[in-house]
C-alpha cells in the first residue's frame, strides 16, 4: 500500500527562484490543457489525452510564447496536465452521474495567487542522494531535514509551497502491509463536537475519545490572528505580514490535529476488526448549517479518512453504515428502538419514554451505528440484500449548536 511521507526542505534562494518557475510553468499547462478540454468539448470535438499533452507541451514549447516551458523539468508538466485531466474528468463524471458523492464543481484556474503552490515528480525527475539531499531535476540538490526514515524508495515526490513561505517535499512510499492478528470485537463510532468520537464496542464497553486539548488555545490564536488581517487593509504590507502568520498558526492546528487523529486511529484499529462508521455525507445533510465551523474544526472527514487508511494496512475492515439513521434520537436498546420526534443539539442525556432507559446522546448514536452496521454486513454477505435508503429529510428540529 502506498503512504506518504513529507518533510521540510530547505531551498537556497536560487533553488527557490526555480523552483517558482517550476509552480509556474505546470500551474500555465494546467490551465492550457483544461481550456483546450473545454473548447474541444464546447465544439462536440474528442481529444486524446495524448494529444492533449501534445498540444500544451511539446508543441506549445517551440512557441515563442511558451518557449519557457522548455526550461524546467518536463516530467513536472506531465502530471501536471495529468492532474488537469482528473479535475476535468472527477467534474464530468459528476455531472453526468457516473460519480457518486458530492458534487465536484467545474476545475478551476490555477492563479499566481493561490496561496499553496505544488508541483509533482515522478522517478525519472528526483532521486534522493547519498549525501542525504534530494535532487530535483533542473533545479538541482535541495537540503531535507529528514524527521523519519524514508521506508523504502519513493515512487514520486510533491514540492509544495505552503502559504506560510516554507517548502516540503511529500514522497509516495510504498509500504508492505503488516496484518494484525484477528480480534473479536467490533466497534460503532460517532463522530462528534462535543466529542470528537464516541464509541460503543460488541464488548459492551464505551469509549470517549476527547477533542485534543491543546488545539483550543492554537485555535484561538488563529482566530485572533484572523481577525486581525480583517482589520488591515487590503493589499498592504502588514496585511501581508498577518497573512503569514495567519497561514503558520493555521499550519500548527492542522499538524497538531492530524497527530491526533494518527495516534486515536491506530488505537481505534488495533483494539477492533470491524469498526463501523456513518456515511458523513448523509450525515452532513441533516446537520445544522450553524455548526459547519465546528465541524469543520473537528476534521471529521480528515479523521475518517485516517482510520481508512490505518485499517487496510492492519488488515482490518471499516464499514460505511449506507443508511441514513437517526442515530441520536433512536434508543439503543434491543427491540425497543423506539425513536424519538426530536432531540435538541444541547440535550446530552434522555430517558427513553418506552422502556426508560437513561441514554449518552452520543454513546447511543454508537451503539445504534453498531448495530445497524453490523445488521448491513451480515445482510451484504448473506442474501445481498440491501436496505433501501431512506431519504434524509429530517433535519434535528430546534438544534442549536452548544460547542464549538
Ligand atoms: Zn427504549
Amino acid at each position: 500500500m502506498q503512504m506518504r511521507y513529507r518533510y521540510r526542505i530547505e531551498p537556497t534562494p536560487a533553488q527557490q527562484a526555480m523552483l517558482a518557475r517550476v509552480f509556474g510553468c505546470c500551474r500555465v499547462v494546467f490551465n492550457d490543457a483544461l481550456r483546450v478540454r473545454d473548447e474541444a468539448y464546447q465544439a462536440g470535438v474528442r481529444l486524446s489525452d495524448s494529444e492533449i499533452q501534445r498540444r500544451v507541451i511539446t508543441t506549445a514549447k517551440t512557441t515563442e510564447a511558451r518557449g519557457w516551458l522548455a526550461e524546467v523539468p518536463s516530467v513536472a508538466l506531465v502530471q501536471s496536465v495529468n492532474d488537469s485531466r482528473r479535475a476535468w474528468r472527477n467534474f464530468f463524471d459528476s455531472a453526468t452521474g457516473k460519480r457518486r458523492g458530492r458534487r465536484v464543481g467545474r476545475p478551476r484556474f490555477k492563479s499566481r495567487k493561490d496561496h499553496r503552490q505544488s508541483f509533482r515528480l515522478t522517478r525519472n525527475g528526483f532521486s534522493v542522494r547519498d549525501n542525504g539531499r534530494l535532487f530535483v531535476a533542473k533545479v538541482g540538490e535541495v537540503r531535507v531535514r529528514w524527521s523519519r526514515e524514508l521506508p523504502s524508495t519513493p515512487s514520486s515526490v510533491t514540492i509544495i509551497c505552503e502559504p506560510d513561505g516554507h517548502f516540503y517535499a511529500s514522497f509516495v512510499v510504498d509500504v508492505p502491509a503488516s496484518p494484525l492478528p484477528v480480534v473479536d470485537r467490533e466497534a460503532g463510532v460517532d463522530v462528534g463536537i462535543a466529542r470528537l468520537a464516541t464509541v460503543a464496542t460488541t464488548d459492551g464497553q464505551r469509549v470517549d475519545v476527547a477533542n485534543p486539548k491543546h488545539l483550543g488555545r492554537k485555535l484561538r490564536k488563529l482566530r485572533r490572528l484572523e481577525r486581525e488581517m480583517s482589520r488591515r487593509q487590503k493589499g498592504s504590507a502588514n496585511r501581508a505580514k498577518t497573512r503569514r502568520k495567519v497561514a503558520a498558526a493555521h499550519n500548527e492546528v492542522a499538524r497538531a490535529r492530524r497527530d491526533y487523529h494518527h495516534k486515536v486511529a491506530l488505537a481505534l484499529v488495533r483494539e477492533n476488526q470491524v469498526l463501523h462508521v456513518e456515511d458523513l455525507n448523509i450525515a452532513g445533510m441533516v446537520r445544522n448549517r450553524r455548526l459547519a465551523r465546528a465541524i469543520s474544526d473537528a476534521g471529521w472527514a480528515q479523521f475518517v479518512k485516517i482510520i481508512g487508511e490505518k485499517a487496510d494496512h492492519c488488515g482490518r475492515t471499516v464499514h460505511t453504515v449506507s443508511r441514513w439513521l437517526a442515530s441520536s434520537k433512536t434508543c439503543s436498546t434491543p427491540d425497543c428502538e423506539h425513536r424519538l420526534d426530536e432531540l435538541p443539539l444541547q440535550i446530552r442525556t434522555w430517558t427513553c419514554p418506552s422502556c426508560q432507559a437513561v441514554h449518552d446522546r452520543d454513546h447511543n448514536a454508537a451503539k445504534i451505528i453498531l448495530a445497524a452496521g453490523r445488521a448491513e454486513r451480515l445482510n451484504d454477505c448473506g442474501a445481498r440484500v440491501r436496505p433501501q435508503p431512506v431519504a434524509a429529510v429530517g433535519v434535528e428540529t430546534g438544534s442549536t449548536p452548544t460547542a464549538a
